[in-house]
């Protein structure tokens, strides 16, 4: 929030007012600002405000005091994504002073780390909003290389609670690890049938995943287990459903594995809960926003991520054009001693510079 409260201040400073869509207990908030005509459809500069812990990990420089060396800026979040919020901020005084024939959005969400949790009552708020913005960036580090997809994610934390018994009186209880593996076994023939199913060159990867990742359960040899979780999380294409694969498996364990449960212990439930959901991203390369952003990035060639972004929101759910594009590279992301290279941060400068000039007279 004070991240948040200082954007909103600064950007005061320049007549720019700022609505904030706060989470319900107030920490946490969404910005969007607009520079320029407000009444008809403009260019959303999106990004994320927040990064992801340091914890365990071994830096060379303090992660949250901006270091350059080498030409590189130091710190957590320089490359993801602070360098392009930077930018953005930094062109500011110059979007102001410019007669823009359409606006310029800032639009800065919090916590999409976890799953592109904030940037979703943003998207909410927009929708009730009388103008639908007519192209989209979202800054996620790219090389300053335009993408044009990535694929959609979800994940589920799954609760499982049977009998306990004596492991002599096994045939009496009711064991949680059990039904947990039957689910598994579930999900790795769907995870192979995604293995077969529609698949896209672009990606290293070409075809969807699932696998599950954690489990626990259990607290004895001699114990039959009460109580077993465990998370898994898919990766799809664009047109998959991903509804649908979660109704299935929640059907699996409904209709096939619950009822034997509750036969003999009545009280066993399965319950899922949803950790994560982000929609996958796509544009045709064919697109007019496509070549837009290619023109301003002065660059031809174009591709796909293998992570998500906040990207696929404002496509899916609002219907506006989107193209990932921004400074430093995904390989330097959520690592020890991340950096930017400041050559980056020019190119991202003059990205912005072209941007301007394109929706100037
Ligand atoms: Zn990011």
């Amino acid at each position: 929030m004070p991240l948040i409260e200082y954007v909103r201040d600064y950007l005061q400073r320049y007549g720019v007012t700022s609505h904030l869509v706060n989470t319900a207990d107030g920490t946490k908030a969404n910005l969007w600002a607009s520079i320029g005509p407000h009444d008809v459809p403009g260019v959303i500069l999106s990004g994320h405000t927040d990064v992801v812990p340091v914890d365990g990990q071994n830096w060379t420089t303090d992660p949250f005091t901006l270091t350059e060396k080498d030409g590189k800026l130091f710190g957590r979040g320089t490359c993801d994504m602070k360098g392009f919020l930077a930018v953005v901020l930094a062109a500011v005084p110059k979007l102001v002073s410019s007669n823009l024939r359409i606006p310029v959005r800032i639009a800065f969400s919090h916590d999409e780390e976890i799953g592109c949790i904030g940037v979703k009552s943003l998207v909410e708020w927009l929708k009730s909003q009388p103008v639908r913005d007519e192209l989209c960036i979202v800054g996620e580090p790219t090389d300053m290389r335009p993408v044009l997809g990535h694929k959609g994610g979800r994940a589920y934390r799954v609760y499982i609670e049977g009998r306990e018994a004596h492991s002599s009186l096994a045939p009496h209880a009711v064991n949680a690890i059990d039904a947990a593996a039957e689910l598994i076994i579930f999900l790795k023939q769907i995870s192979q049938e995604m293995r077969n199913g529609p698949s896209d060159p672009d990606y290293d990867v070409p075809h969807g995943t699932l696998s599950v990742g954690l489990i626990k359960g259990g607290s004895a040899i001699n114990i039959v287990p009460k109580s077993c979780e465990f998370v898994f999380e898919y990766r799809h294409l664009v047109g998959f459903d991903a509804q649908g694969l979660a109704e299935r498996v929640f059907r699996f364990a409904n209709e096939t594995i619950l009822p034997p449960m509750q036969a003999l212990a009545p009280e066993s439930s399965i319950r899922f809960e949803e950790i994560y959901s982000y929609p996958s991203l796509a544009i045709d390369p064919g697109h007019e926003a496509v070549s837009r952003v290619k023109a301003i990035a002065a660059r031809n060639d174009d591709g796909k991520v293998a992570y998500g972004t906040e990207g696929g929101y404002f496509m899916n759910n609002l219907g506006i054009p989107t193209v990932v594009c921004g400074p430093g590279s995904i390989t330097q992301a959520h690592t020890p001693d991340e950096f930017v290279f400041l050559n980056q941060l020019a190119l991202s400068e003059a990205f912005i510079d072209r941007l301007i000039k394109s929706i100037t007279p």
